[in-house]
């Protein structure tokens, strides 16, 4: 859903009560388009994730050669600014809410993006058992 579909119900209620648009405006932009935003970000980004997991499960369920991990680039994230970091915990709280086995790899695309790794870069003994 796009920000502006959050503001319409406000503008309704404005017209209802009487409450001049300005001050309509001025709470939503100051209160509510913050958290609004970051609802869309977190969203976009677990639905990105759950989606390249999808596949890397499906192809090594059927023993296909697949990509190795998953990866999400700032121009994925809709209203993205440029601060990766932040992305970076919201990716990683997916992550562990959803117990994908995935371990942070490194930033790509100039800082841009960031990498995702099936296997843990730090044991490459670990490999993926159906048992
Ligand atoms: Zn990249």
């Amino acid at each position: 859903m796009e920000v502006f579909q959050y503001y319409k119900p406000l503008i309704l209620l404005s017209k209802q009560y009487n409450i001049p648009h300005e001050i309509i405006r001025i709470i939503f932009d100051n209160y509510l388009k913050k958290n609004i935003i970051l609802n869309i970000q977190i969203n976009s980004i677990s639905e990105k994730i759950n989606n390249q997991y999808n596949f890397i499960i499906y192809d090594k369920i059927n023993n296909k050669r697949c990509h190795d991990g998953i990866n999400i680039h700032l121009h994925d994230i809709p209203y993205a600014s440029d601060n990766i970091e932040k992305y970076r915990n919201i990716i990683d709280k997916t992550i562990n809410n959803k117990k994908h086995i995935l371990y942070f790899s490194h930033y790509c695309c100039n800082n841009k993006g960031i990498m995702y790794k099936f296997n843990n870069p730090l044991n490459r003994n670990h490999h993926f058992l159906l048992s």
